[in-house]
């Protein structure tokens, strides 16, 4: 892991790892969000489920900052069927 121009930007970080909230995996600082193994909170497990898991949870953080107007309703695909798929 190599946070690159990224160390400059004021982040509170832990072993270089970027600190966030691991309900939003916001860091300290507004807009930005960090996944996967440069994302740190106690008890993080840097596994590619984990990862997988915090792009959820951050796209649900972000997802009413990009459509402030919309309502994010949350569905299950196997409920809700992929379009395309039968
Ligand atoms: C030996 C080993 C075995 C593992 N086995 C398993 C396993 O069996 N199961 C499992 O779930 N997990 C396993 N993991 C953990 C898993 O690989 C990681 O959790 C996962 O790859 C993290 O994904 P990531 O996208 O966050 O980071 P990465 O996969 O590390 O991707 C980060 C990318 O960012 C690039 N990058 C770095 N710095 C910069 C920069 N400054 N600017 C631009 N790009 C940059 C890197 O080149 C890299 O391509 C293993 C890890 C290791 C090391």
């Amino acid at each position: 892991m190599n946070l690159g121009p990224t160390a400059g930007w004021g982040l509170a970080l832990d072993h270089n790892r970027i600190e966030v909230d691991p309900a939003t995996c916001a860091p300290n600082r507004a807009g930005l969000y960090a996944i996967g193994d440069i994302a740190h909170y106690p008890g993080k497990l840097k596994l590619i489920l984990t990862g997988f898991t915090e792009a959820a949870m951050a796209m649900r953080a972000i997802y009413p900052l990009v459509y402030p107007e919309r309502e994010l309703h949350f569905e299950y695909s196997t409920a809700t069927g992929v379009v395309g798929l039968p």
